[in-house]
């Protein structure tokens, strides 16, 4: 590779979108650093990388101080299901919290641009529709979905004002609900829920009535917008929406799994999780003109390749992989 090989840092490296992320980053020829303490992500997820020569994993927690030489930072570090972040919900708060603040003191000691994984869960239950970056937000400070939204709300607030007080350049990529192989089989998203319980002949467990709205954007789509915003010139440090426009009721989504999977699963009615927003879908006006980003992955095809992760994930050993 020639001059513009970096030093890269991805903390959360060994879980689903880091991994995904390490790996463009590495196959660009850059040095990576992928930190991680294990929490959900695993060695398996960056297998492929570990023989690579630009490629070093660190086992580490942000929520202590980390004293590393790179050139940007990637901050992905954080549980990102609900069933995972509502385990250890003081443990999420601190990983958003505390690890937000050791890796802007990094990147302030180093002088180099930090990025932030942030969330459409900043927006809550949303009153406004779709959401636009100004749009503040709907969100229970004290329900058991709080540790993330309002963690990642306040290494928002963190981030923001290390630029303002320090001068930083900051990123936040404000990541609408992403599916894609090397999702946890077991973390109770309603993608990989749904296509282990079709693949396993299992009831789909479908929460509520069903037409709850989200916008799923395809792994690869999400990770090109990442590295897009990063790599961006206009540094006005603003949040940016990256997500797929293409809003689905969880009763479709049901339907389209089963369809690609030609499973003849039937659907279990189950109650609404708490505080389980509504609708949720992205204006990505703000990433097409700054980014010239859109997603190029529709959901269909975006299934077919998650499934066929799944079905070799979870050949044999099926029961194993299968939520209650
Ligand atoms: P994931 O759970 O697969 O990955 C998170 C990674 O962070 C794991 O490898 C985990 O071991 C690691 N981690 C957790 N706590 C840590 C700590 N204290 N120190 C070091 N490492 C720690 O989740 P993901 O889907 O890959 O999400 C990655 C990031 O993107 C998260 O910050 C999440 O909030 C954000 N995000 C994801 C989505 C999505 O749909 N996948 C949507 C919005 C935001
Ligand atoms: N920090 C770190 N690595 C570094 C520099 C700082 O982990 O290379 C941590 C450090 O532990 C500190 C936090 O980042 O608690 C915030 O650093 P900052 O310089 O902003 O604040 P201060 O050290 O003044 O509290
Ligand atoms: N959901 C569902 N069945 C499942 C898992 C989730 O119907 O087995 C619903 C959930 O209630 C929510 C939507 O699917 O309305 C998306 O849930 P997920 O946990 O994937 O993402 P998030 O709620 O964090 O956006």
């Amino acid at each position: 590779m020639k001059g513009d090989r970096k030093r890269v840092l991805v903390t959360g490296g060994a879980g689903f979108l880091g991994s995904h992320l390490c790996e463009r980053l590495v196959r660009e020829g850059h040095d990576v650093l992928c930190v991680d303490n294990f929490y959900t992500g695993t060695r398996a997820n960056i297998a492929q990388l570990l023989d690579a020569p630009n490629f070093e994993i660190l086992r580490h927690d942000v929520t202590f101080p980390l004293y590393v030489e790179v050139d940007e930072i990637y901050n992905l570090a954080c549980p990102a299901s609900p069933i995972h972040y509502q385990h250890d919900p003081v443990q999420t708060t601190k990983t958003s919290v505390h690890g937000a603040i050791n890796m802007l003191g990094l990147a302030k000691r180093l002088r180099v641009p930090i990025l932030q994984a942030s969330t459409s869960e900043v927006y809550g239950d949303p009153a406004v529709h779709p959401q636009t970056e100004d749009y503040w937000g709907h969100v229970n400070p004290i329900g058991p979905r709080s540790c993330y939204d309002e963690g990642k709300r306040c290494a928002e607030t963190l981030f923001a004002d290390y630029r303002r007080q320090h001068g930083l350049t900051v990123k936040i990529a404000r990541i609408f609900n992403t599916y894609g192989p090397r999702m946890h089989p077991n973390d109770g998203r309603v993608v990989s829920n749904f296509i282990v319980q079709a693949l396993a002949g299992r009831p789909l467990t479908l929460y509520g009535s069903g037409a709850q709205t989200r916008a799923f954007c395809y792994v690869d789509d999400l990770i090109d917008g990442l590295v897009r915003l990063m790599r961006s010139s206009g540094d006005d440090g603003e949040p940016v929406n990256l997500g797929n426009p293409c809003e689905t009721s969880m009763r479709d989504i049901a339907a389209q799994v089963l369809a690609v999977t030609g499973s003849s699963s039937t659907i279990e009615h189950r109650g609404l999780p708490v505080d389980d927003p509504l609708q949720r879908c992205p204006d990505i006006e703000r990433a097409r003109r700054l980014l010239g980003w859109e997603p190029a992955i529709a959901l269909d095809e975006g299934l077919r390749r998650t499934v066929a992760y799944f079905r070799v994930r979870c050949a044999g050993s099926i029961d194993a992989g299968v939520p209650a």
